[in-house]
């Protein structure tokens, strides 16, 4: 046994060491169990303050922080760390999410010192690089989707849903139409619109999908109303279809006094290929998380900047770039229409330097190949596993995602969750489940542009295999999954709804013994 510098025993059992567990997956203690709260990791001079400042509000019992030395905490977040899946670790298919690979050239602009050791309430005049970035993102995203605005600050795209709803309200008021308080949504819709819609106060309407999966311009119109102020539609859809009827639709609502919202989260299906205003959107939040790279997931921030449309373009949100008499200024007082902040500062400045990096390395001819790619890899998904998986909508392509349902595992005892959990044991990150909740067992895969053909053979070749597997009847293998992973099944909604936040110290418990 050895002594650390504090005198503390060290690689004691698992304390300390944290190598329990099987092999080199870990099994992970809590820094306090690592640690212990009489010793610190670093040694500070004993202090003695002279005036009591905080009013005899300062602490008067111990901080009790666990005590680790340098390399015991890097460990400890390294271990974590391999306990997680991870885009850089592994294929991660999950629908909807679009986990694309983070380029590192993005991390080394992100890290460049005129981004990364700034102070947002420096003066502008220091920061002239920062705006003309933020300028240029700007007009990347005002250029792909032909629209007259664009708001960056939102910090996720359920956040962008929410300013973008924000100017359509407003927007009708200024129209004397603030009665209108309904809000329609299709009932393919990603969770957050209805969610988004009912939070500013509108009841929402939702519209049924055809069979094929897709929104019919006849329900829409059948469904409009003097009362209604907008439509919130995703498109290409969550099924991962492209609405056949989308220009049909915009013209519809229009015509009918309403706003057209679009859900652009999947604009990675279509970035440098089709242009969001031309098909008459009034609004759309980007997810540069998405769409543009930026990690997430656990990785990184969100970013959910919206663009707007000539008639939404005055209620963009301070602040904004614009260009001034001295160079770039950064508006941050509302003038005229423009509706208030919703979020401290200027929104995620990392991500929209990662973002604009992803564009300028693509170029756009580069971008429509990465929404191509992303498709073409999609499409080859669905062709490579169509005659062992049930495809709920056969007679569209897909975009970006396949979407299957689970009536392939139809009396086999193996529920998509089943299905998915054994996944982790083939070394892959779960598919999206149950969602969009159009169809029943929804399993939507999404590869992106990411992966190389060999990477989808072998997911294709073990999607397969574990079909035939469920099919053949050995249901054991589905049930009891995951084996192979640090931790199996948990109880996440005990979880959710008892989570235990704080470390109690074992004080009452007795001293181990030798
Ligand atoms: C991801 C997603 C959202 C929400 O975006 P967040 O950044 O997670 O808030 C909304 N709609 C669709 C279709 C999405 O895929």
């Amino acid at each position: 046994m050895s002594m650390n510098t504090q005198g503390r025993p060290t690689g004691v059992g698992t304390v300390g060491t944290g190598a329990s567990g099987s092999a080199l997956i870990p099994d992970e203690p809590l820094l306090f169990e690592i640690g212990d709260t009489e010793h610190s990791g670093v040694d500070l001079p004993d202090v003695t303050l002279s005036n009591d400042r905080l009013g005899g509000f300062g602490r008067k019992t111990k901080l009790d922080l666990a005590g680790l030395t340098e390399p015991e905490a890097m460990r400890h977040y390294v271990r974590l760390s391999r306990m997680n899946h991870s885009i850089d670790s592994g294929m991660y298919p999950l629908g909807s999410c679009t986990m694309k690979h983070n380029p590192r050239l993005n991390e080394k602009m992100a890290r460049l010192p005129g981004f990364s050791d700034i102070h947002p309430l420096q003066p502008v005049s220091t920061v002239q690089g920062a705006l003309e970035m933020m300028n240029q993102l700007s007009h990347w995203l005002l250029t792909l989707t032909n629209t007259a605005a664009v708001a960056l600050s939102p910090k996720a795209g359920a956040h962008g849903e929410l300013l973008g709803m924000m100017a359509i309200k407003s927007a009708q008021e200024a129209r004397g139409q603030a009665h209108r308080n309904v809000v329609l949504v299709p009932d393919s819709a990603h969770g957050t619109n209805p969610a988004t819609a009912a939070f500013l106060g509108y009841l929402v309407k939702s519209v049924p999908a055809r069979e094929d999966g897709t929104v019919d311009v006849e329900a829409v119109k059948s469904a409009l109303s003097p009362d209604v102020a907008a439509i919130m539609l995703t498109n290409p859809n969550t099924c991962g279809l492209f609405e056949p009827q989308v220009i049909e639709i915009a013209k519809a609502v229009h015509d009918a006094g309403a706003f057209f919202y679009c859900d652009g989260a999947n604009f990675n299906a279509i970035m440098g290929v089709v242009r969001p205003g031309d098909l008459g959107i009034d609004a759309m939040h980007i997810n540069l998380h998405k769409t543009f790279s930026t990690p997430h997931g656990g990785g990184g921030p969100g970013a959910g900047p919206v663009v707007l449309s000539e008639a939404l373009a005055p209620f963009a949100p301070v602040p904004f770039v614009r260009k001034g008499a001295n160079g770039l200024e950064m508006v941050e007082h509302m003038e005229g229409d423009a509706l208030g902040r919703v979020t401290a500062f200027h929104g995620q400045m990392g991500m929209y330097v990662r973002a604009l990096t992803y564009m300028l390395s693509h170029g756009g001819d580069g971008l429509a190949q990465a929404a191509e790619d992303a498709v073409l890899n999609a499409n080859y998904i669905k062709a490579r596993l169509q005659h062992i998986f049930s495809v709920p909508f056969p007679d569209y392509p897909t975009m970006h995602e396949a979407l299957f349902d689970d009536s392939f595992l139809k009396e086999t005892g193996v529920s998509t969750l089943d299905f998915a959990k054994a996944l982790i044991d083939e070394g892959f990150h779960p598919m999206t489940m149950y969602f969009p909740l159009v169809v029943h067992g929804a399993m939507l895969i999404e590869p992106t542009e990411s992966e190389s053909k060999q990477t989808l053979d072998r997911f294709c070749d073990v999607m397969a295999e574990l079909a035939t597997d469920a099919i053949a009847g050995n249901k054991q293998r589905f049930t009891a999954a995951p084996t192979k992973a640090p931790r199996r099944r948990l109880d996440e909604t005990r979880a959710a709804r008892q989570p235990v936040l704080k470390w109690e110290k074992p004080a009452d418990l007795p001293q181990a013994a030798e």
